[in-house]
């Protein structure tokens, strides 16, 4: 299955649950907008680089579609589509008024300099900036964009729409971004975590992590499980995997990777492992919080977690969901779980209408508010319809995107 396949596979074992018709499941299943622009910069060299960007925007029943932009090789048509109707549901679950989208640029932002990616950011604004805006589509980050791009975005979009901040979330904090948005993703994944290992009676703080990633939402996971008081045994990020069974020394790590550009390569910490083993240690929680496709048929009768907590955005393949549901391991969804970075977006854009700010404490405690919630409709929707925690989410965002939809006719 392809990733798009994948996204649609979930979405119509819940659709099937529900009856709720082939009509409506076409509508949802189909993205409303798919772009495809070249963007071509001049290299420092000289040489001219020709990539390809995309833009998939699912669907608007809810609100403005929303979406992260990523940079990276794999990036591919199939992919963007499946991540944007991810968005979609995940907007829906924690009931934001939003859609979904997702953009991708195809390059490897660590062969570019800062010069290259702002021209690249700013080539591939001049191509959608006419399909994108505060009320149409809100980018945001996500695998290689940060603050910075998310800066350039808003400024190149602005000088064809006047000044905009809301167009784009995720900004710096100097320049209209929200406090708290940071570490928004890490926080929501702690509180899913805990509101999870609430109903097995147990607790962050007597629970051992395993954490597949360590970009800004790896990062923050494992800093804020680390602050509860969970031991997490083992790290990994694009260039290998660090593991100690007493538990990782997660602030010198924290440290390591802002000085070393995100990079652990050379931390000292813990002894070297590769990825594919770490995925299998035996832990409490596994979080993959890296790219998608990483939990396949391939190893998912290895994984000796007790419970596996997406981070990332579509980690599980529906074969080892299949697996790990046979095994009685529960897999809390990436549509509920890493819902936090989209959730502070969201305060992010409605401050940035607002001409008004936030301090961070209001941004966490709406944050966890809005985590919790959705949990416990998640979870009871999940016991008295014995279904998995991904099938429920997936009823819950279903409902909400299905009677919008059917509410606003066609
Ligand atoms: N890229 C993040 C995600 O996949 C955040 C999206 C947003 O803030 O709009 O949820």
């Amino acid at each position: 299955m392809n990733a798009a396949e994948d996204t649609n596979h979930y979405f119509l074992k819940a659709a099937r649950i529900m009856d709720i018709g082939q009509r409506i499941e076409r509508l949802l299943m189909e993205p409303v907008r798919e772009v495809k622009a070249q963007v071509a910069i001049e290299l420092d060299n000289g040489e001219v680089g020709v990539f390809l960007g995309y833009r998939v925007q699912h669907d608007n029943s809810r609100g403005p579609m929303k979406g992260g932009l990523r940079f990276h090789p794999e990036v591919n048509p199939d992919e963007v589509k499946s991540l944007a109707s991810l968005m979609t549901w995940k907007t829906a679950v924690v009931n934001l008024p939003y859609g979904g989208a997702k953009g991708g640029i195809s390059v490897d932002p660590r062969k570019l300099s800062e010069k290259e990616l702002q021209a690249l950011t700013r080539k591939f604004i001049d191509s959608i900036h006419d399909v994108i805006g505060p009320q149409i589509d809100i980018p945001a980050p996500d695998v290689n964009t940060n603050p910075q791009v998310m800066a350039w975005i808003m400024d190149q979009y602005s000088k064809y729409h006047g000044f905009s901040p809301a167009v784009v979330t995720g900004k710096p904090v100097d320049l209209f971004g929200s406090k708290g948005r940071e570490a928004a993703t890490g926080r929501g994944v702690r509180v899913a975590t805990e509101e999870f290992l609430k109903t097995v009676g147990r607790k962050i703080a007597d629970s051992t992590f395993v954490i597949q990633g360590f970009g800004n939402v790896g990062l923050h996971t494992a800093r804020l499980v680390h602050e509860a008081g969970g031991k997490v045994i083992a790290v990994s990020d694009v260039d290998g995997g660090y593991w100690n069974a007493r538990g990782l020394d997660v602030p010198k790590l924290v440290e390591y990777a802002k000085k070393n550009r995100g990079s652990l390569k050379g931390c000292g910490d813990g002894e070297t492992i590769a990825n594919e083993k770490l995925l299998t240690l035996e832990c409490d929680v596994l979080v993959p919080a890296a790219l998608g496709g990483v939990l396949t048929k391939a190893n998912a009768g290895d994984v000796r977690a007790k419970v596996i907590v997406e981070a990332a955005n579509g980690p599980t393949t529906p074969e080892a969901d299949e697996v790990f549901e046979k095994r009685g391991i529960p897999v809390v969804p990436d549509i509920y779980a890493n819902a936090g970075g989209v959730t502070v977006s969201y305060f992010e854009w409605v401050q940035n209408l607002q001409n008004f700010t936030w301090d961070e404490e209001k941004v966490n405690g709406e944050l966890d508010r809005i985590m919790r919630d959705s949990f416990a409709r998640v979870h009871r929707i999940a016991t008295e319809r014995k279904v998995s925690l991904r099938t429920a989410a997936f009823i819950v965002a279903i409902g909400r995107v299905g009677k919008a939809t059917v509410l606003r006719g066609l």
